[in-house]
């Protein structure tokens, strides 16, 4: 593989930086460390930017107001967006997972009526996935979907759902039929979040944010036609959303990563109150520098990822690698720069402790270590599979 830009993808590259010089809010760089969904208005608005631009969907179909470029073209996107630390698109639920499984799954007429608004930032989606009783095993599902007439009558609790509180819609792994095997009774919805009996209630997470919500679905009505996919078919279609969920996210993680290890590097050469840097201790030079390999390891396990991507048009098992490594780098990443700043930790405005609470939950949310660790050695190991 070439690892170079080819002339057009360069030209969009420099495009790309134009377009950022042009229309990041001045500041921006400066602000605070956020989830980024404080200021909905704000977000709307840029995303409607980004779509506008063509930005929001580079790689969708141009009928629901995508580019249709290749998936090197949102490689390069991702990784121009984090180095320019610029807001990211409202939507990253609807964009990463319920836009395409609702491209792979939905009927001609779902496609027309969800991707269009999702795209442009109108309309935001949440993931209903995991429960209190089903986290990492999602086929224990237990919320409830009966028919009744043309609806659904959705019952039960969801938990650790990410804007779910911003949310107009969401993705839901619903039991329908309870007497079927565990993985065959399961089926997926589209739902209204606001149809009379789904109740929001804000989680705090360590970091101070409320970034994500428990969902109470009490009596909550689905037109029947608000399905992916056939009654029984949810497990199928909850695995393509898993799949896109770790697809590409590898690229704006990893350069997102190499900003990090920029800024170590800086916190590493800053004096402490004896005038010695830790830059200079061969220990912390050690540290840096195995932090800066497992850099250029994510590098390249992005680039085989898309190869594959390229190859086959479905993301592949090497997302979950790419999630296991940046998500455990990241955590030695900020916990050494913690390490170092030692008592200084609250002059820089708190930036380093932000970062590592939140690493804590980039560990289990999309699937937790220990659950990849299984897939990377079931899939892209071959090892025997453990259940
Ligand atoms: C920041 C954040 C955002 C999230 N956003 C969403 C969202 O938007 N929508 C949503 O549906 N969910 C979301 N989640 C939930 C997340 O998907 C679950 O927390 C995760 O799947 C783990 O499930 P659990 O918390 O029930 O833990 P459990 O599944 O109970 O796991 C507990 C521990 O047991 C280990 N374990 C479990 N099974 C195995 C096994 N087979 N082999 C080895 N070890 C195992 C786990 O690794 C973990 O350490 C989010 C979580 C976080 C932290």
């Amino acid at each position: 593989m070439d690892f170079r830009d080819t002339a057009a993808e360069a030209a969009f590259r420099a495009e790309l930086r134009e377009w950022y010089a042009a229309n990041l809010p001045p500041g921006w760089a400066d602000r605070e460390p956020t989830v980024g969904l404080e200021d909905l208005d704000f977000m709307r608005t840029w995303s409607r930017k980004l779509f506008d631009a063509g930005y929001a969907g580079i790689s969708w179909p141009k009928e629901y107001g995508g580019l249709a470029l290749p998936p090197t073209y949102q490689g390069i996107y991702l990784e121009e967006a984090a180095r320019h630390d610029a807001p990211g698109h409202i939507g990253v639920i609807g964009l990463g997972m319920a836009g395409p499984t609702i491209m792979a799954w939905g009927s001609q007429d779902q496609k027309e009526r969800y991707l269009r608004p999702l795209l442009s930032g109108a309309e935001v989606w949440c993931q209903g996935f995991s429960e209190p009783g089903a986290g990492s095993d999602l086929a224990a599902a237990r919320t409830r979907a009966v028919l009744d007439g043309d609806e659904w009558v959705v019952n039960g609790q969801k938990v650790w759902s990410s804007h779910a509180h911003v949310a107009d819609w969401c993705i839901l792994v619903v039991r329908t039929d309870p007497d079927a095997a565990k993985h065959r009774g399961l089926s997926y919805l589209l739902v209204d979040m606001h149809a009379p009996g789904v109740q929001v209630r804000p989680l705090r997470q360590i970091t101070g944010d409320p970034e994500f919500n428990e969902i109470y679905f009490t009596d909550v009505r689905v037109p029947r036609d608000s399905m992916l996919g056939a009654p029984g078919e949810g497990w199928s279609v909850a695995m393509t959303t898993l799949l896109h969920e770790r697809g590409t996210l590898g690229f704006a993680l990893t350069a997102r990563f190499e900003q990090l290890l920029h800024r170590l590097v800086r916190t590493a050469r800053i004096p402490g109150p004896d005038g010695s840097r830790p830059a200079d201790d061969p220990l912390v030079r050690d540290r840096v520098g195995a932090l800066a390999i497992d850099l250029e390891a994510l590098r390249f396990t992005n680039y085989r990822a898309l190869t594959a991507l390229v190859r086959t048009g479905v993301p592949g098992p090497e997302g979950s690698i790419a999630k296991l490594h940046w998500s455990e780098a990241n955590q030695r990443l900020t916990s050494l720069a913690q390490e170092l700043e030692g008592d200084r930790a609250r002059l820089d405005g708190g930036f380093w402790g932000y970062q590592q609470l939140r690493s804590r939950g980039n560990t289990i949310e999309a699937g937790t270590s220990e659950i990849l660790r299984n897939i990377v050695a079931e899939r892209v190991v071959g090892l025997p599979r453990s259940r």
